[in-house]
């Protein structure tokens, strides 16, 4: 993937209340140049048809915009669960995937899974195996599968970042992608309001993950100390992160290009401040 010269996107993530046309609006709207959707309810596993004409509307219009999307799949999946729970999981991600495809979509954004009481290698064997499965069900050909790292709450996998290389290492060729979270990363024990801990962060996502394969940062801040392993957001310059160690990430020349998105309790001026922010961490310069 060739970033140079390639302008940096920025967004948030942006309600579907309404519908996807006026999902459009809302994102034309603030200005938004890249956006995250829910392309069905986030906290259940039942997902009302999708409407094909609908769907057609959202492409074209995504596409007059210039409009960068993609879709974060439901909180419940859990590929690396107990067999029903995984079972459950693979059929709705493999259905997400679907979904994101017919949208025109870039990415699907999904957790890497918690691994219980399992041991730590059987839990990313299950994890692997049921990324797979679920896009060999979705039929599709494009959009890629972009595991997300997290703050290792609970038991949550891809807390270290070898771990979470791992299994985007397993993830086919044409589908792999990542999203790097800020907020987890922090919340993971990297100290983003040091030099050495964004230099660790860049050089572990790099080896591990690799800069080609990182298509969105998940711009968080968080409400949590460094090292705490839970995962809470909070408005960009607001949060332990802090203004200057998010805009000294944010900036940094690795990850020009890619795009990112806030993740955060929406409302009329905080989406303001929070793009303004944003926007303003794009320069690399
Ligand atoms: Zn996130
Ligand atoms: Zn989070």
């Amino acid at each position: 993937m060739k970033k140079v010269g390639v302008a940096t996107r920025w967004g948030l993530h942006t309600s579907t209340a309404g519908g996807l046309g006026e999902m459009l609006r809302r994102a034309e709207q603030m200005g938004e140049t890249a956006a995250q959707i829910f392309v069905k309810s986030n906290r259940r596993w039942e997902m009302p048809s999708l409407d094909g004409e609908e769907a057609k509307e959202f492409r074209k219009g995504k596409k007059e915009q210039d409009l960068w999307v993609c879709s974060h799949a439901g909180y419940l999946i859990n590929v690396a669960g107990s067999d029903e729970t995984r079972q459950k999981s693979i059929r709705a991600l493999a259905e997400e995937v679907r979904r994101a495809e017919e949208l025109g979509l870039e990415a699907v954004v999904v957790h890497c899974g918690s691994r219980g009481e399992k041991e730590p290698s059987e839990a990313r064997r299950r994890a692997v195996e049921g990324f797979q499965e679920a896009l060999q069900r979705s039929g599709t050909q494009r959009v890629k599968l972009a595991l997300e790292n997290s703050a290792g709450q609970g038991s949550a996998l891809a807390r270290d970042v070898a771990e979470w290389g791992e299994l985007v290492q397993s993830i086919p060729d044409q589908r792999r992608a990542a999203c790097l979270d800020t907020a987890h990363a922090f919340a993971a024990g990297f100290d983003l309001r040091t030099e050495e801990g964004r230099s660790r962060l860049r050089v572990e996502v790099l080896r591990e993950i690799g800069q080609e394969n990182l298509v969105v940062i998940h711009a968080n801040d968080s409400k949590t100390e460094c090292g705490s392993g839970v995962d809470r957001h909070e408005h960009l310059g607001a949060g332990k992160i802090g203004t200057d160690g998010l805009r000294l990430f944010l900036r940094d020349p690795s990850w020009a290009g890619i795009p990112r998105i806030g993740e955060l309790p929406p409302g009329e001026r905080e989406d303001r401040e929070n793009l303004a922010f944003l926007r303003a961490s794009c320069s690399t310069t």
